[in-house]
């Protein structure tokens, strides 16, 4: 019998445990208690920001940014083609419209080169994601904000510990966002923060959380809020995670080079960069995308890989041949190649924290098999 590889796998063998048993035995269960403060500190210490809002989930955490921008309905924001739903959903919820870039094929990141064509009379702000692993060229993005006037929203979900030319991700836009989510680096189960150096966007942020609640007579609202709290079990499990980012991020980049030494004499692979002029990878997840010449596309190579009990995971769909926004009316006629070449021929292979090397040999004899190769052991 084979035993499974997971996809992902969390590692929780720090101070996890005894944080959690202090929530239990003091009753602090809630948003109320002492380990939220301490988390959003902490991360807001880390990431280089005044201010943090813990939240629910990462999803949650873009919500929140958006609505905090306070934009007029019809409102242009550009974000790339290739991200996850989250973001358009954001944008789409607050009566903003999404205006959509492509991606660069070799850093999967949206094509900065392309963003000034798509800036109007009703541009109001540009949404980064850092995807999988390498973050996106900021120096263009944070110019073209300045020239045009538009604000800057990072989701830096992907990115928990990553550099852009040595500043971290996270701490570059107006305002950013993380997820806790536990294929993230660092989890709170489900989790998610909204970073910011702007005291007003922080209070926006943290009444919404807290469905705009009222100071002076709590129960009369003003505006209309969410609760999108994050309860002290979960923070307590995130300052747990934190203490240990350091690890975390050396234990990706050792999966991401051994990774690519067991794979990179395999024909029809494009693997992830190891690093470029401005980052070193931190592989969120391993992507491998099957170049031209392979005979069959990632779903097929998925199907194969379950055969073979290894998890695996599609690359996202890009928004424009999203079912739901093309009902919408969204996005009709447009082209975004890159993202569309990657949706049909990307998926990413086991990479959580908790993988070893042994699984990772395993991954690689099973895509070494696949590909009509020789297994490496
Ligand atoms: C995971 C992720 C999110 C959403 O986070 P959830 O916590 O799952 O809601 C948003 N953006 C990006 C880029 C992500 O990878």
């Amino acid at each position: 019998m084979i035993k499974p590889v997971p996809v992902n796998e969390p590692l929780l063998n720090g101070n996890e445990i005894n944080y959690l048993m202090e929530c239990i035995k003091s009753g602090w269960v809630s948003s109320e208690g002492p380990f939220v403060k301490q988390f959003e500190q902490e991360m807001a210490d880390y990431v280089g920001r005044k201010y943090a809002v813990a939240v629910c989930n990462g999803t949650a955490a873009l919500e929140l940014a958006v609505a905090a921008l306070n934009l007029e309905q019809g409102s242009e924001i550009i974000l790339p083609a290739f991200t996850i739903i989250s973001c358009a959903a954001a944008i789409i919820r607050r009566g903003c419209i999404p205006v959509l870039v492509d991606s660069d094929p070799v850093t999967w990141n949206l094509d900065v080169g392309q963003i000034e064509k798509k800036i109007t009379s009703k541009t109001k702000a540009i949404m980064v994601v850092h995807i999988y692993g390498l973050p996106v060229e900021m120096d263009p993005v944070l110019q073209l904000a300045e020239k045009y006037g538009l604000k800057v929203i990072e989701d830096a979900s992907e990115a928990i510990g990553q550099t852009y030319k040595g500043k971290f991700c996270g701490s570059m836009g107006d305002i950013s966002t993380f997820s806790f989510y536990p294929n993230k680096h660092i989890t709170t189960g489900e989790g998610g923060m909204v970073l910011t150096d702007s005291e007003e966007l922080a209070q926006c942020c943290a009444s919404m959380r807290n469905l705009c609640f009222n100071p002076k007579n709590r129960f009369s609202h003003e505006e209309l809020g969410y609760n999108f709290r994050m309860t002290n079990l979960q923070a307590a499990v995130g300052l747990a995670q934190l203490e240990r980012i350091d690890d975390i991020i050396q234990r990706k980049r050792t999966t991401g080079k051994h990774y690519t030494a067991l794979l990179s004499d395999i024909r029809g692979f494009q693997l992830p960069l190891e690093f470029n002029n401005y980052a070193d990878n931190i592989y969120w997840v391993y992507g491998i995308v099957l170049k031209d010449e392979v005979p069959f596309d990632a779903n097929e190579m998925i199907r194969r890989l379950e055969q073979k009990h290894i998890g695996t995971r599609p690359f996202f769909w890009p928004m424009h041949e999203q079912p739901i926004f093309r009902q919408k009316g969204l996005f009709s006629k447009e082209f975004y190649p890159v993202a569309e070449r990657l949706a049909r021929r990307g998926f990413y292979i086991p990479s959580g924290l908790a993988l070893t090397a042994e699984q990772r040999v395993l991954v690689a004899d099973a895509l070494k098999t696949i590909m009509g190769g020789k297994d490496v052991q």
